[in-house]
């Protein structure tokens, strides 16, 4: 792993080197297989049968399970298809992996297609496979039942963070890692008396290894441990059961009511009704997509940088967890966009993007490419993100709220409400008065706008990003967006969306067909702000000019740190964008946005 990055949680990983030896995946720097070579009945042989985990899940309410090492996922699918057959509908599957030398998309892909494996599972984990960047990685499967938090980290840093964040903890440990002897990090008797403490009651931890070592330090904090026949895999394998639990778990929530309706509001509705939470959601109208995410069309799109700076680094997380989560609510969406090396985006920053986060997720273009694949009239050097999604607003907010555990209502607040759990998802401050007079805060009017053209050949095949946006519809363009920070004179938003429309596709004499004005809330650092302002008041507002990757995330954060799980987040990315941050820098200077404030 190159360290020599900023952070022990933000680098770029060396991906495993593997290959495979007579149809098995070998790791010569572990001289070891991943997997027998019936690797699923593997996993039903070491972790699924001897801890009982089929019974066990479909009991709870939310299981946990924890694997030391993701390797190719397998244990993931194959505990999962046991999951989905057998637990009932409302049961969830929380299931954390960690793995510190992933393996490429391409091995990967290998792997499952020569594996007896759920294809539709295994589709959606390859189409999503995060990018060898150090993070936690969030992705749903089988209608929200199934999670999977992928932690690209060494063992240490991930077992820490998870101690520090979540309070639910853990049913069911699975140590796979490559054996003791061959890897002893992952193994290290330290990491032990951790795993104990944020084990539940009667929690069991699984192993194809039963070396003495391990079975002794799990003795040594707490647990029995029971050698299990292990043939044809191993001689024995390994069952310890926990005696008694230290984890202190909050109780959840029954209930939230959500004040707003825009992205921010209903993603955090679906967050929490799919951890079986009935949710009231209130707006002024009783609809949803009423105020700024009535947008007909924005783009989710990569604000990436090849920067591992925490706001940075943020950004693209919260482009990958929201990339994942839309596709699943916007299948008949248009997907990919080419951004354009500009004076703020140069050629050489582009091209590290694409270089970082592998071509699953970019693909660095020459001129000649991104001519073939846009149709403008001239080339650039550019990167193609494939998942990047075009969102019509009102579309993605039904498709959020759409479940039987929210109900919305027609309420407009005026001031904060004492409920049970109360989260504010106003875009603005407003409602909150007092509570948020520090916060930096700003709103910006803006506007995209239709053009069309009589040559059809002017419009270009794909999402254009540029300083802004082109969106290409059968016969028109939808160019975003202004950021009019002073009173613009009429007429003058079209004129430069215009203006940009033709820069990029040189192209003149376009008809204006229509436009969309709305109000962006920014934050002086360009975050969100998100956490809890109050013993049960929360909040998720800010979202600025990127709400369709932010809002998402930022949803998923606030519902975990909620319910006392994991987030899926470093806690330094939730320390950035948390409400108390404004008042600590105004002890050092003004709030820059006084002067704006008209
Ligand atoms: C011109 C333009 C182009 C954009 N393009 C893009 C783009 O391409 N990609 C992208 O990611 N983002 C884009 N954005 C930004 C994106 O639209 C926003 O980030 C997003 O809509 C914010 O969602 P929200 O839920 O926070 O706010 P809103 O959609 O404004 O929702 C706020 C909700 O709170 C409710 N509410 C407010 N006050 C009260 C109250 N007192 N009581 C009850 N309810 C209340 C409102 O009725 C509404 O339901 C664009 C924005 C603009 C203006």
């Amino acid at each position: 792993m190159d360290r020599r990055l900023l952070s022990t949680h933000r680098y770029r990983m060396k991906s495993a080197v593997a290959h495979f030896v007579d149809g098995r995946l070998f790791s010569p720097k572990f001289n070891d297989y991943y997997a027998a070579r019936d690797p699923v009945a593997e996993t039903a042989h070491v972790h699924i049968h001897p801890a009982n985990l089929v019974a066990r899940m479909s009991r709870a309410n939310t299981f946990t399970i924890f694997e030391f090492g993701f390797g190719a996922g397998i244990n993931l699918l194959a505990t999962s298809t046991e999951f989905l057959k057998l637990a009932k509908p409302n049961v969830r599957l929380r299931f954390i992996s960690c793995e510190a030398f992933p393996l490429q998309h391409d091995t990967l892909r290998q792997v499952h297609d020569n594996t007896a494996i759920d294809k539709s599972l295994s589709r959606r984990l390859l189409d999503f496979y995060p990018p060898l960047v150090s993070g936690i990685y969030r992705q749903l499967f089988a209608n929200d039942r199934v999670e999977l938090t992928l932690i690209f980290a060494d063992i240490e840093t991930a077992l820490t963070e998870f101690v520090d964040q979540d309070s639910v903890g853990v049913d069911s440990w699975m140590l796979d890692g490559f054996a003791p002897a061959r890897n002893p990090q992952m193994w290290d008797a330290k990491l032990i008396p951790i795993l104990a403490q944020c084990t539940k009651a009667n929690g069991t931890v699984t192993s194809f290894s039963s070396a003495g070592t391990v079975r002794r330090s799990l003795e040594d904090n707490g647990f029995s441990v029971q050698k299990i026949e292990g043939t044809p895999f191993k001689r024995h394998t390994l069952l310890a059961t926990l005696n008694e639990s230290r984890l202190q778990s909050t109780e959840p929530p029954r209930k939230v009511t959500i004040v707003g309706g825009g992205f921010a509001g209903t993603a955090t509705a679906h967050a929490f009704a799919r951890r079986g939470i009935q949710v009231q959601l209130m707006t002024p109208s009783g609809g949803v997509g009423d105020a700024t995410s009535s947008i007909p069309t924005a783009v989710l799109h990569p604000r990436l940088s090849a920067s591992m700076e925490e706001p940075a680094y943020f950004r693209t997380q919260t482009y990958f967890y929201a990339a994942a989560l839309l596709s699943q609510y916007l299948q008949h969406a248009t997907t990919g966009a080419v951004q354009i090396s500009s004076k703020n985006m140069v050629a050489k920053r582009l091209k590290d993007i694409a270089d970082t986060l592998g071509k699953n997720w970019a693909r660095w273009l020459d001129a000649a490419d991104c001519l073939e694949l846009t149709n403008t009239e001239q080339g650039y050097e550019s990167t193609f993100f494939p998942k990047s999604i075009v969102v019509n607003g009102i579309e993605l907010c039904r498709s959020f709220v759409d479940h039987p555990r929210i109900e919305v209502v027609a309420k407009e607040l005026f001031a904060p409400i004492d409920d049970e759990l109360t989260i504010y998802a106003t875009a603005s401050t407003s409602v909150l008065g007092k509570t948020a007079e520090a916060w930096e805060v700003l709103t910006i009017e803006g506007q995209i706008d239709t053009f069309a053209h009589s040559n059809n050949n002017a419009i270009p095949r794909r999402v254009l990003i540029q300083d802004g946006y082109i969106v290409p519809t059968e016969s028109a363009c939808v160019v975003g967006s202004t950021y009019e920070y002073t009173q613009w004179k009429p007429g003058l938003a079209t004129k430069t969306n215009l203006a940009k429309l033709q820069q990029v596709t040189s192209r003149e004499h376009w008809t204006h067909l229509g436009k969309f004005r709305g109000l962006r809330t920014v934050t002086s650092d360009k975050l969100p702000i998100v956490g809890q302002i109050d013993r049960n008041q929360w909040v998720n507002l800010a979202h600025g000019s990127a709400g369709t990757a932010s809002t998402p995330f930022c949803a998923e954060i606030l519902a975990s740190q909620v319910f006392g799980e994991l987030a899926p987040a470093w806690q330094e990315c939730l320390s950035i964008i948390n409400p108390d941050r404004f008042s600590e820098r105004q002890i050092r200077r003004p709030n820059p946005f006084l002067r704006h404030k008209r």
